[in-house]
């Protein structure tokens, strides 16, 4: 299994090198005194997605909600985000391609032991 650190450097090259609140090269640009919801619900977000194997994304989102955005500052107790609804949560603008990103790390370790 990945450590931490493993699936961290990961998703910096892979999400934040993308990310539109990123500087291009790993790092984050994120307006002082806003936080990321990759980074502040970071080990519950591995936990979630290696909870679920589907082809799927349906299944990985259903427990995104449950156990990570249940728990965010980010949702009213009725479950709405206004930061989801803006696209202004790169956690779940680029969930998909972070659920690749964690399952592709874990492989990747499997290969090499
Ligand atoms: S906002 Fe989040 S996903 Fe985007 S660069 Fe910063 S830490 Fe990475
Ligand atoms: S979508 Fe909203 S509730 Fe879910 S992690 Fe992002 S900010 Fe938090």
């Amino acid at each position: 299994m990945p450590t931490n650190d493993e699936y961290w450097v990961a998703l910096q090259q892979r999400i934040c090198a993308k990310c539109v609140d990123g500087d291009g090269s790993g790092g984050c640009r994120i307006a002082p005194g806003h936080d990321c919801a990759l980074g502040t619900h970071f080990p519950q977000i591995i936990e979630t997605v290696n909870s679920v194997f589907s082809s799927s994304v349906e299944p990985y989102v259903e427990q995104l909600r449950k156990k990570v955005c249940a728990v965010c500052t980010g949702q009213s107790s009725e479950g709405a985000c206004r930061l989801r609804d803006e696209t202004e949560c790169a956690l779940d603008r680029y969930f998909p391609l972070i659920v690749q990103v964690i399952e592709e790390t874990q492989l990747k370790k499997r290969l090499q032991t």
